[in-house]
């Protein structure tokens, strides 16, 4: 982590442990937010980089269930950026300047398969991949490997 905040990469909140933010209380999700934070900004103190921008985003794109209201709140109140991954493929880094779909730039994308993502969105990586690549964009292995 300390290489990629190093070489201007973005790293943000994903929470804590993974739980779906709908079946549990808000104050213990919360507590997950927190929890992440805290260990982000002391990775980026360690590493002598300035956080500028803080993106949360919910494990197996959930918005929070009942409580999604006060998240959102919660996150605009202490500047957030809620994170929708489709949409952001076309968003300029707003620290780097770089742009996912530019010809030219390289990005490490990181996606995590889970059982229950799949449940809860069939697909979800097919549709991913399959939208980057009408895109424009092809994959390789990093040279450092
Ligand atoms: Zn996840």
């Amino acid at each position: 982590m300390i290489y990629a905040l190093k070489h201007g990469m973005v790293v943000g909140n994903h929470s804590y442990s993974h739980p779906d933010f709908a079946e549990i209380p808000y104050e213990e999700g919360i507590s997950e937010i927190e929890k992440c934070e805290a260990l982000l900004d002391d990775i980026y103190k360690k590493t002598g980089v300035e956080r500028k921008y803080r993106p949360f985003r919910f494990p197996y794109g959930s918005k929070g269930g009942k409580n999604e209201e006060n998240y959102e709140k919660y996150f605009k109140d202490r500047g957030f950026s809620m994170e929708d991954v489709i949409k952001r493929v076309h968003d300029r880094d707003p620290v780097s300047g770089a742009m996912l779909l530019e010809d030219g730039t390289n990005h490490i994308i990181l996606m995590h398969d889970h059982e229950e993502t799949f449940a809860m969105v069939p697909d979800y990586y097919k549709i991913m991949l399959e939208h980057i690549m009408e895109n424009g964009v092809s994959f390789s292995v990093p040279e450092f490997i």
